[in-house]
C-alpha cells in the first residue's frame, strides 16, 4: 500500500507539475519502497521490512518531502499523521511505543525547525498550497478507507472462524467422539438440571414423566476378541445411533455415553408401560441389527429403566437403574428391567 501510495504520488506531483527535487524524492522513495517490498517478500524478512518501511517513512521520507515539497505550504503534514497510523498497525508493544516517541519528535522537530528556518523549506505558492493539499487529502484518505476495509474484512474473518472454533470446542466437550453422543460429563450436567427443580413446587418439574433408560451391550469383550477392537467401535457406534434416533432432544430427551460400552438415556412418557414399550423398542432395533462384515452375528443389550420422579437424589436413581440393568445381565441379558 506504501508503495502503491508512493507511486500515485509521484504521478500527482508530476500532473501537478511540482518542482523537480520534490518529484525526483518521491521517485527515489518508490523505487526504494518496491525494493523494500520485493526483498521483503523474497527473503522472508517481513518483519524487518516493517521496521524499515516505519522508520525510512517517517524519519526519513516525509520529513524530506515536508522540505523539499512545500513545508506547512502543502499536504505532507497530512502524510505525518498516515504515517502514525501505519506505525501503529505495523508494529507492536514496546516497539510501537519506542517508533511512536521517535517518529513524533521528528515531526515535531522538523515543523518548528521550518520554523526557525523559513529559507530551507521550498514554500509553494497559494494556489499551489490548496491544490496539494487536495491531492494529498485524497490519497491519504484512499489509503487509509482501503487500510480500513483490508483490517475489517480480516476481522470479519477472524470472528467468523474464532466462532467456528468455539462451537467445535463446545461440542467436544460435550460430546463423546466415537459415539457422537453425549459424554457423561454432560449426560449428569443435564440430568441435575432436569432434577433441580423438587417435587411438590408450584413450578411444574421437568422431572415430571421423565425416565432414565441404562443399557449395556452384552459379551462385548468377547465380540471384541472374536472380531477385532475395529468392529467393537461399529457395533458401538452403530448402538448409539439407535439410541440417538430414538431419542428426541426438541422434546428434552437426550442420549449419552455412559461408560466404554454402556449408554444411558432419558426420554419423557406418559407412563412406564409406554416408556418400558420405547426403551424395549431400541432393545429389540438393536438386536435386529444386521452386520455387514458377519451376517449371523447377533448383538443383544441388557438395560435397566427407572422413573425420575420416584427419586428425590439424582444419584439413587442412577443407581437403581444401575442394579435393574445388572439384574438383568444375571436372568440371561438381552432384556430390559422396570
Ligand atoms: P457383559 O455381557 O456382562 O456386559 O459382558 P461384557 O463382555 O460386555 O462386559 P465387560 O465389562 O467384561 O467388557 C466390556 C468391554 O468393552 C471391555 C472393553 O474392552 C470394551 N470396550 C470399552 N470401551 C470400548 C471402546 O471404546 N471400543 C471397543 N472396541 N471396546 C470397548
Ligand atoms: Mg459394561
Ligand atoms: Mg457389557
Amino acid at each position: 500500500m506504501a508503495c502503491f501510495s508512493a507511486l500515485i504520488s509521484f504521478l500527482a506531483d508530476l500532473i501537478q507539475g511540482l518542482d523537480f527535487l520534490t518529484i525526483v524524492t518521491v521517485l527515489i522513495c518508490f523505487i526504494f519502497l518496491f525494493i523494500l517490498l520485493c526483498a521483503s517478500v523474497k527473503l522472508n524478512i517481513e518483519k524487518t521490512g516493517k521496521y524499515i518501511l516505519v522508520y525510512f517513512v517517517n524519519v526519513l521520507f516525509f520529513p524530506l518531502t515536508f522540505y523539499v515539497g512545500g513545508g506547512i505550504s502543502s499536504g505532507v503534514v497530512l502524510c505525518y499523521l498516515l504515517g502514525l497510523f501505519v506505525l501503529g498497525l505495523l508494529l507492536e508493544g514496546k516497539a510501537r511505543i519506542i517508533a511512536y516517541i521517535i517518529c513524533i519528535s521528528v515531526f515535531e522537530f522538523s515543523i518548528y525547525y521550518s520554523y526557525i528556518h523559513p529559507e530551507k523549506v521550498n514554500l509553494l505558492e497559494f494556489k499551489d498550497t490548496i491544490i496539494d493539499i487536495i491531492v494529498t487529502l485524497l490519497i491519504i484518505s484512499a489509503t487509509i478507507v482501503f487500510i480500513l476495509a483490508m483490517i475489517l474484512n480480516a476481522y470479519d474473518n477472524e470472528r467468523k472462524t474464532s466462532a467456528e472454533l468455539t462451537e467445535k470446542l463446545r461440542e467436544l466437550s460435550v460430546k463423546d467422539e466415537l459415539s457422537g453422543l453425549y459424554n457423561r460429563r454432560e449426560l449428569f450436567r443435564r440430568l441435575d438440571y432436569i432434577y433441580q427443580c423438587k417435587i411438590g413446587e408450584s413450578v411444574p418439574s421437568s422431572k415430571e414423566r421423565c425416565y432414565i433408560a441404562m443399557f449395556d451391550i452384552d459379551d462385548f469383550k468377547s465380540l471384541n476378541d472374536t472380531y477385532g477392537h475395529q468392529f467393537g467401535d461399529l457395533v458401538l457406534s452403530t448402538i448409539a445411533k439407535i439410541i440417538k434416533n430414538s431419542t428426541y432432544e426438541e422434546k428434552g430427551e437426550l442420549a449419552a455415553r455412559y461408560g466404554g460400552e454402556e449408554f444411558v438415556c432419558v426420554i419423557r412418557a406418559d407412563s412406564k408401560d409406554e416408556a418400558l414399550d420405547r426403551v424395549d423398542k431400541m432393545r429389540i432395533d438393536i438386536l435386529k441389527t444386521r452386520w455387514q462384515e458377519t451376517p449371523k452375528l447377533v448383538v443383544t443389550v441388557s438395560g435397566g429403566l427407572t422413573c425420575c420422579e420416584e427419586y428425590d437424589d439424582l444419584r439413587v436413581a442412577i443407581h437403581d437403574v444401575d442394579a435393574l440393568l445388572y439384574k438383568a445381565k444375571h436372568e440371561g441379558k438381552n432384556k430390559i428391567n422396570v
